[in-house]
């Protein structure tokens, strides 16, 4: 450990920093999380995340897997637009996959990674707070907050995975950012007929909408202008059921009932370059995208599994020193930066009514629906990442 606490220490023990740490358990690397909830199950998050059948595969890897209750499959996806033609049906049949993706609970996932990090005794300062972090040549002083006291600790490496939560530990990095100017409205719908493990995104000029099979009801991801949503936020749920339904039309039948309303604004936030000295920006710390396409969190995922696997490859290299962390930027770069640009054209591209656009969003929905080729690489990409 060369004279530090720990070879490895990560801030933020959400779905992304936990991966790295049990990613890295046997490795011989000391790892220690630093967590400002309090506890495994405590979080109230509402939202729902689709994750991709890549993702599964990660997630079968660490162990995770098994301990996540409830699972939904997505078997096809329904993508059309609204007031325009085109339309697409992707299917797990066609990708030849047992499914396209899974629907799950972000705060069952934090269950899930919480029992994982506990079970493989991974030292974890849960209830702290990372205030400050100061890199040297050789280390990084990680200082933190628990309970009223402020303490510090040392690594080699410092991962930071607080979901860019905190603006100080990313000091040194270009961030750059795009307003979209629209928040995402998140429940629980239910509705007349059953969802058959079929999800929709349908684009409209005020933002995306998407319907996600979740057990017996659907998740609903509504994005709309800040205004809109306030008021979305404060109808009682017969006018806002009516409402949604004008708004999606009845491919899904008649919305019955909604439940955990929540919302969230939505940003494009990213920093030019994740690895800074003797440290690297993982997940949401490195990249917040808009949800259009269901994409943050399984490429976070993949962020953590490939950094972990950087580090497996050459036991003898320091874990924060500049070969290290060039190979993990390298090893990265394509995937982050085209997941990046892939949801923010995607946004610009769909979320508008100017008349030629919606002509060139008819003919890609068409071109996916009509040539096979393009619709199984598209596929590909949106599952397995670049
Ligand atoms: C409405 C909505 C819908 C979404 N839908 C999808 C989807 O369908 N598919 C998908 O792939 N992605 C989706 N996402 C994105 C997904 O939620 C994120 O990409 C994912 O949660 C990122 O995980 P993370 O671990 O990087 O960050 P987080 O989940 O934000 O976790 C960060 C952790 O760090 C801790 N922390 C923060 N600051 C500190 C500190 N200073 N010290 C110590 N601990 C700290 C926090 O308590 C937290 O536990 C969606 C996002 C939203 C808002």
């Amino acid at each position: 450990m060369s004279g530090h606490d720990f070879d490895i220490v990560i801030v933020g023990g959400g779905p992304v920093g936990a991966a790295v740490a049990i990613a890295l358990v046997g490795s011989g690397l000391s790892v220690a999380v630093i967590e400002a909830r309090t506890g495994a199950g405590t979080s109230k998050d509402a939202r729902t995340l689709a994750m991709s059948y890549g993702s599964r595969l990660i997630l079968e890897r660490l162990g995770i897997w098994p301990q996540l209750e409830p699972v939904t499959p997505i078997e096809s996806i329904h993508v059309s637009q609204r007031g325009g033609f085109g339309r697409t049906l992707l299917s797990a049949q066609e990708a030849h996959l047992p499914a396209l993706g899974y629907v799950v609970r972000y705060a069952g996932l934090q269950q899930a990674f919480g029992k994982a990090l506990a079970s493989e005794h991974i030292t974890l300062l849960a209830g702290a707070e990372v205030t400050d972090t100061q890199s040297t040549a050789d280390g990084v002083t990680i200082e933190y907050r628990q309970q009223t006291s402020v303490q510090s600790i040392t690594a080699r490496l410092l991962i930071v995975a607080d979901g860019g939560a905190s603006a100080g530990l990313r000091a040194g990095a270009t961030v750059k950012s795009r307003e979209y100017g629209q928040h995402a409205v998140v429940g629980l719908v239910e509705t007349s007929q059953p969802h058959a493990r079929k999800a929709y995104e349908r684009f409209t000029p005020d933002g995306p909408i998407a319907l996600l099979p979740f057990e017996h009801r659907c998740a609903l991801v509504w994005t709309a202008a800040p205004d809109a949503v306030d008021s979305l936020m404060a109808l009682p749920p017969t006018g806002f059921l009516e409402k949604l339904q004008r708004h999606f039309g009845d491919r899904a039948g008649r919305f019955m009932s909604i439940e955990a309303r929540a919302r969230f604004p939505l940003t494009l936030r990213y920093v030019a370059d994740p690895v800074l000295p003797r440290t690297v920006l993982l997940g949401n710390a490195a990249q917040a995208l808009h949800p259009i396409a269901g994409q943050g969190f399984n490429l976070g995922l993949r962020d953590a599994w490939e950094l972990a696997e950087t580090l497996l490859s050459d036991p003898t290299l320091d874990p924060g020193g500049d070969a290290c962390l060039a190979k993990y930027r390298a090893v990265r770069r394509p995937d982050r930066l085209r997941g990046i640009a892939l949801t923010h054209s995607l946004v610009k591209i769909f979320s508008n009514d100017f008349a030629p656009l919606q002509v060139t969003r008819g003919a890609a929905l068409s071109l996916l629906e009509l040539v096979p080729p393009v619709k199984r690489a598209f596929m590909q990409r949106m599952i397995f990442g670049a």
